[in-house]
């Protein structure tokens, strides 16, 4: 099996890419860092099958929807979470296979009602999200919160895996990646030892976090798996698709800016074209002159003006080019009676 662990630094959010034989799952993708992931599963030859998010984040946009967008992935999180655009509602006990392997769907709410734990075949990996983090927890003071549900999903669900079970968090703000059941069990303050519900409730009752600094943008764009309202990304998320709207407006701006110049071209090539009316066969056979003037043309200009501009230029230069070549022709004709035929038809 193949199994990465990638980090999010803005974030600290960890994303994890399972793979067998050719099928990959991505657990907790983050928007900005989905290119990224997207160009590690085409290097390692793997087809994302689906995106699974542990929660509907706080503090970052998940991948899911850009990911589905360009690989046609599933979206996958706790059907409890209502989010749009997810086409594989979870709920407990549900497995979600790849290549030969699975994970199996635990629920575990208590920091969001939404939050899942996977847990891979074998329970030698499990994969958090916020429920328990490296000697610590989620909190659970929004987004349908509870301590005591949080408590109990814990202890419930996670710490009954085998002790030598790895456990992978959303985040750690420490730079530790993993832990075990064991681990947690012995040294979390919060959640191991013999910390009862009580204690726990008061404790993370008491906390008074501020809330996170992109709370406002990341949850109502989770909602919608990551896509972007009205295709623009919430602030201070710029990357791929921010680009690709800036560049959209860009080039409008850009055949706007041009439009003069472009019914200048389209004038005079509607006036040539009139002139060379009347060489019908010289115009057939400079024809291909005209094709090579605009190949130059393409050449010489390279890319001074919009799409729209650069293609009439290519077309002006072409028809001048032929029907310089016509005039020429018409001349010596005139001159040395060398072009009797395609004179008289003039
Ligand atoms: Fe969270």
């Amino acid at each position: 099996m193949i199994f990465r662990q990638l980090f999010d630094p803005a974030s600290c959010t960890y994303t994890y890419l399972l793979g067998d034989r050719d099928e990959a799952l991505l657990i907790d993708p983050v928007f900005e860092q989905a290119p990224r992931d997207l160009a590690l599963l085409d290097e390692l030859g793997l087809k994302l099958l689906a995106t699974l998010d542990t929660h509907v984040h706080a503090d970052h946009v998940t991948g899911a929807w850009w990911l589905h967008e360009r690989c046609g992935s599933r979206i996958a999180l706790a059907s409890v979470a209502g989010a749009m655009f997810s086409d594989l509602p979870l709920g407990h006990g549900d497995r979600i296979r790849f290549g030969r392997r699975y994970l199996e769907v635990r629920a575990t709410p208590g920091h969001t009602n939404g939050c899942l734990t996977y847990v891979l075949d074998g329970q030698h990996m499990a994969f958090t999200g916020d429920s328990l983090l490296i000697r610590g927890c989620g909190r659970t003071d929004f987004q349908q919160g509870s301590p005591l549900q949080l408590f109990r999903s814990v202890h419930e669900q996670i710490l009954t895996l085998p002790d030598e079970c790895l456990l992978y968090p959303a985040h750690d703000y420490r730079g530790i990646t993993v832990t075990s059941v064991g681990e947690e069990r012995r040294f979390n303050p919060r959640l191991g030892g013999e910390a009862d519900a009580h204690d726990f409730v008061g404790y993370m009752d008491n906390l008074n976090l501020p809330h996170p600094k992109l709370m406002a943008q990341a949850v109502p764009a989770n909602l919608r798996s990551g896509k972007p309202e009205d295709a623009r990304l919430p602030a201070g998320y710029a990357i791929e698709l921010a680009g690709a709207a800036a560049d959209s407006s860009k080039a409008q701006d850009s055949i706007a800016a041009n439009v003069p110049l472009v019914i200048f071209i389209i004038f005079t090539l509607l006036m040539l074209q009139l002139h060379s009316f009347s060489r019908a066969m010289l115009v057939f056979l400079t024809g291909p002159l005209g094709v090579a003037g605009a190949a130059v043309a393409l050449l010489v200009l390279h890319r001074p003006f919009g799409f729209v501009a650069q293609l009439g230029v290519i077309a002006l230069f072409g028809m001048i080019i032929r029907n310089s070549v016509i005039l020429i022709a018409s001349s010596c004709c005139r001159a040395g009676r060398r072009y009797r035929t395609p004179c008289s038809s003039a």
